[in-house]
C-alpha cells in the first residue's frame, strides 16, 4: 500500500501539542491501559501511527479519536512519553476547524495571534448595535438592564429585548448551522469508513430512542469520567461545568418564552427578575457552578502543565479563558448593579454581552465543539455496534 503523508498535517498536530507523536514506537502499551481499546480495535495505537503518516482524512473520520475522553491514563503509562492523549487532543482541534463552517471563522480561531479579532468582531458588533439604539448612556434613576440598548414606551416587545434578539439569534443560528454541517460531514465519513449500506438506515424516532438519547444520558451521569485512572480531577471540574450550563439553558429559555412571548401582552415581566425567583437563584447558582467548575479545570491544567514542562496551547485555553470571563463579568455586572454603580455595571454587562457572543459564535470551532461531535461519535458508536451496520434491518 503506498501512503501519501500529509506533511502540513502532521506539522499542524505538533504545533497544536502533539509535538511527541515521532517519539511512539508501537509497543501497544496505550491500547492495554485505554477503556476504549478492545481486541479488534487497537486504540490509539492505530491512531498514533496514523498521524505519524499524516493520515488526516482516516483520523477525522475516526469515531474513536473523538470518543477519547481525555482520561490521560495512555499518556501516564507510555514507555516513550509519545503522549497519545495530547495527540489526539491535537487531531481533535485539527477536525474541528476542518469541519467548521464558515472555514474562515474557523481557521480564525486556530492562533492566539488573531485574539484582538476575535474580542474585537462582537465587541465591534455591539458597540455599534449599542450606539444605533440610543441606549449608550448612564441611567438616569435606578440600574436595569432590562434598559440597556434604551426603551420604547408602548408596551410591546421590550427595545432591549429585541437589540438582544438581533445580537445573539443570528449567532446561534450561525453556531447550529455550522455544528449540523460539520456533524453531518463527519457522520457520512464515518459510516464511509464503517461500510454502512446506505439502505438500511434507522427511522428519526429510532435514532434519537436508541443511539442518540442513551448517549445524551451517558454524558450527563459522566459515567466514562469517573472511570479515569490518572486525571481524575477532570470529572470534578467537568460535571458542575456542565450542570451550570444545563442550568443556564434553562434560565435563557425561561427568559426568552417570557420576555419574547409573554411579555408582548404582560409588559410588566420586562424588568429584572428578583433575587428570590426560583429563576434567578437557579441563573445565580449555576453561576457559581462555572466559576467552581472552571477554577478546577484551570488548577487542573495549570498543574499538568508545571508538571510537564510543556506550555499550553491556544486551544487548549481559549474555551477555559472564555467560560471564566463570562462567569466573572455575570457576576461582577449583578454585584455592581445591585451596589448602584452604574459605569462599572455597564462595563461589566457590555464585556458579558461580548463573552457570551464569543461562546456561541467560535463553539463549533473551540474546545465546545467536543459537546456536539462526542455526542454523535457517541451514538455512532452504539450505531455502528447494531444491526444496521451490518446491514440487517432492526425495524
Ligand atoms: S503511544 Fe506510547 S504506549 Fe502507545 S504505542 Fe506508542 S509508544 Fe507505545
Ligand atoms: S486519554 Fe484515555 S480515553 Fe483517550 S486514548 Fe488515552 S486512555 Fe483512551
Amino acid at each position: 500500500m503506498q501512503i501519501n503523508p500529509d506533511l502540513n498535517f502532521i506539522k499542524y498536530l505538533k504545533g497544536a501539542g502533539g509535538d511527541t507523536l515521532k517519539k511512539c514506537y508501537q509497543c501497544a502499551t496505550c491500547s492495554v491501559v485505554c477503556p476504549l481499546s478492545g481486541d479488534n480495535k487497537p486504540f490509539p495505537r492505530k491512531e498514533m501511527i496514523w498521524a505519524q503518516w499524516g493520515l488526516k482524512d482516516k483520523l477525522v473520520a475516526d469515531p474513536d479519536v473523538f470518543l477519547c475522553h481525555q482520561c490521560g491514563d495512555c499518556t501516564a503509562y507510555c514507555p516513550r512519553g509519545a503522549k497519545p492523549a495530547d495527540v489526539l487532543g491535537a487531531i481533535r482541534a485539527y477536525a474541528y476547524t476542518h469541519y467548521g463552517f464558515p472555514s474562515g471563522l474557523a481557521k480564525l480561531t486556530t492562533s492566539a495571534k488573531n485574539l484582538p479579532l476575535l474580542i474585537g468582531i462582537p465587541a465591534a458588533i455591539i458597540l455599534i448595535l449599542w450606539y444605533i439604539s440610543g441606549g449608550m448612556h448612564l441611567p438616569a434613576g435606578e440600574i436595569d438592564f432590562g434598559h440597556f440598548f434604551g426603551h420604547w414606551d408602548f408596551k410591546y416587545l421590550a427595545k432591549t429585548t429585541m437589540f438582544i434578539d438581533i445580537i445573539m439569534l443570528p449567532t446561534v443560528g450561525l453556531a447550529l448551522f455550522s455544528a449540523y454541517k460539520g456533524v453531518s460531514t463527519m457522520w457520512g465519513k464515518m459510516c464511509e469508513g464503517a461500510n454502512a449500506d446506505p439502505v438500511w438506515r434507522p427511522s428519526c424516532g429510532k435514532f434519537m430512542r436508541d443511539f442518540l438519547w442513551p448517549s445524551v444520558k451517558e454524558i450527563i451521569s459522566h459515567d466514562r469520567f469517573n472511570e479515569c485512572g490518572a486525571n481524575k480531577d477532570r470529572a470534578r471540574g467537568h460535571k458542575p461545568l456542565m450542570l451550570a450550563f444545563i442550568g443556564l439553558l434553562i434560565v435563557t429559555t425561561y427568559s426568552f418564552i417570557l420576555k419574547d412571548f409573554i411579555g408582548i401582552v404582560v409588559p410588566s415581566l420586562h424588568g429584572p427578575l428578583s433575587l428570590w425567583d426560583p429563576f434567578k437563584i437557579l441563573a445565580n447558582v449555576s453561576a457559581i457552578a462555572l466559576i467552581y467548575g472552571i477554577y478546577i479545570l484551570w488548577t487542573n491544567r495549570s498543574n499538568e502543565e508545571s508538571e510537564s514542562g510543556k506550555k499550553g496551547t491556544f486551544y487548549d485555553w481559549f474555551l477555559i479563558y472564555e467560560i471564566a470571563v463570562v462567569g466573572i463579568t455575570g457576576i461582577l455586572s449583578e454585584l455592581t448593579r445591585l451596589a448602584g454603580l452604574p459605569v462599572l455595571a455597564y462595563f461589566f454587562y457590555f464585556c458579558h454581552l461580548v463573552s457570551i457572543m464569543m461562546l456561541f459564535l467560535y463553539m463549533p470551532y473551540s474546545k465546545f465543539a467536543h459537546l456536539v461531535y462526542r455526542t454523535f461519535a457517541m451514538a455512532f458508536e452504539r450505531y455502528r455496534d447494531s444491526g444496521f451496520i451490518a446491514g440487517k434491518s432492526e425495524a
